[in-house]
């Protein structure tokens, strides 16, 4: 089965590789826009369609647009009116392009389509502090858009290479073969959950960004991987007859979370709190007496040596108070005096802390939001309880991540102490079937 990958957007597009094109081969290509069209948004109103399956035959829903309306409350009235629904809609795809292969020079419509295995470079985290360009490699079929002044490019793939792709970089492509495909088969689920789903009006299922699922290129892959994952091919998970939200994180620290403690949302019932081992010995860390008697405990399957993986299943980090002044000097509470857990998950997590300042006290609330004030830059995770030995604060923490659903260090733990993938992926997503939705 095939899958369209929306790209990030480029000023140019510049490839190298054994690339083929209508009329001819190359080694190089560049491509530009040349439509001069700006990039701009309105409200599109959809009513549902009784029409076809978008990806995969979960997604039963299709919408049919309505029409397109400058202002917001006109078309939540025109929803309103036809029982459907509104997103916002951005316009500025297609139009001539100019493309340069091998110093041929040529103008094309959109969409140009060339196929091959390319190198390029492209943008990570463009609009945060830690962009950088890297090299990535793609391989299948390429339709070049303009979009606006820049050039979107689709990548169409086979579903699988992607799948696995994905499966290696958020892992570890070294990770022992069955918890690579226990994160394929949650990496596959969030696929099919989410194409065709956040991109209703672009010419593909899914993004390579966070929005969608990361997805960095071909580089990570080896014939050995993609056998390995294909070994899972076509499997998801479901519950209630829906492909589950199959979060993970690096390391739950020894008992998972909850979806309400982290995004302050609706537990999941396949995702509640649980002891990250073969038995659960009723320990809570939501209290901070509970939270130091669990802190000693070493029995869990993330409690793993995997050199190439840092574990981060018990850490310290320690500030001198004027570190930490500094560090809190946002929150403009003077000399910090004391950080006080209001609300914790059982595993430990605190999604609302208060910070005592000698001028005055400020509550923070969600772990994100507290990892990032406390690290440098961010805190492995909110898990941790806060010495003050007179001169440093010291924060003692458990886990990496926000430590819903799959812990991936336990998963690798797991396979090495001989859990194959489904009797991983039964541990972490608690009730959901296995259904498969394809094959090779
Ligand atoms: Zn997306
Ligand atoms: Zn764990």
């Amino acid at each position: 089965m095939k899958l369209k990958v929306g790209l990030p957007t480029y000023d140019e597009f510049v490839a190298e590789g054994r690339i083929t094109y209508p009329g001819g081969r190359a080694e190089s290509l560049r491509i530009r826009s040349r439509s001069g069209r700006s990039i701009s948004s309105s409200w599109a109103v959809f009513k549902p369609s009784p029409l076809g399956k978008p990806f995969g035959r979960f997604h039963v829903e299709r919408w049919e647009m309505v029409g397109l309306y400058p202002d917001i409350t006109e078309a939540i009235t025109v929803a309103g009116r036809v029982g459907g629904t509104y997103r916002i809609w951005v316009e500025g795809w297609g139009g001539p392009m100019e493309v340069v292969a091998d110093g041929k020079r040529m103008v094309v419509e959109s969409p140009f389509t060339f196929s091959g295995r390319i190198r390029t470079e492209t943008w990570v985290g463009r609009g945060f502090h830690w962009e950088r360009k890297e090299v990535a490699l793609y391989e299948g079929t390429f339709h070049a858009h303009a979009w606006g002044d820049g050039v979107k490019v689709v990548l169409e793939t086979d579903v699988e290479r992607y799948v696995a792709a994905v499966a290696a970089s958020e892992m570890h492509p070294n990770a022992p073969a069955e918890a690579l495909k226990a994160q394929a088969v949650a990496a596959r689920t969030n696929l099919v959950r989410t194409a065709g789903k956040h991109h209703p009006n672009e010419p593909y299922d899914i993004c390579a960004e966070d929005h969608c699922q990361v997805f960095r290129g071909f580089h990570i892959l080896d014939e050995n991987i993609v056998r390995t994952v294909g070994e899972t091919a076509g499997w998801v998970l479901t519950y209630g007859g829906e492909p589950i939200e199959a979060r993970y994180s690096k390391s739950c620290g020894g008992i998972t979370e909850t979806f309400s403690v982290v995004w302050g949302e609706v537990d999941r019932p396949y995702s509640p709190s649980f002891r990250d081992w073969s038995v659960d010995e009723g320990y809570d860390a939501s209290t901070e007496e509970g939270f130091r008697q669990f802190y000693a405990v070493e029995d869990s399957f993330c409690n793993v040596s995997f050199p190439p993986i840092e574990n981060l299943y018990r850490w310290e980090v320690s500030y001198t108070h004027d570190e930490m002044a500094r560090m809190l000097e946002p929150l403009g509470v003077g000399k910090v005096l004391a950080l006080v857990a209001e609300g914790r998950g059982r595993s430990g997590r605190i999604h609302t802390l208060r910070v005592v300042g000698d001028r005055c006290e400020r509550t923070v609330k969600g772990e994100y939001a507290i990892r990032e004030l406390l690290g440098k830059p961010f805190l492995p995770s909110s898990a941790f309880i806060v010495d003050n030995d007179g001169e440093r604060f010291i924060l003692r923490g458990m886990g990496w991540g926000h430590g819903v659903g799959m812990c991936q260090m336990g998963a690798i733990g797991m396979a090495l102490g001989g859990h194959d993938y489904r009797s991983i992926l039964r541990h972490y997503y608690r009730g959901a079937s296995m259904e498969r939705m394809w094959h090779r």
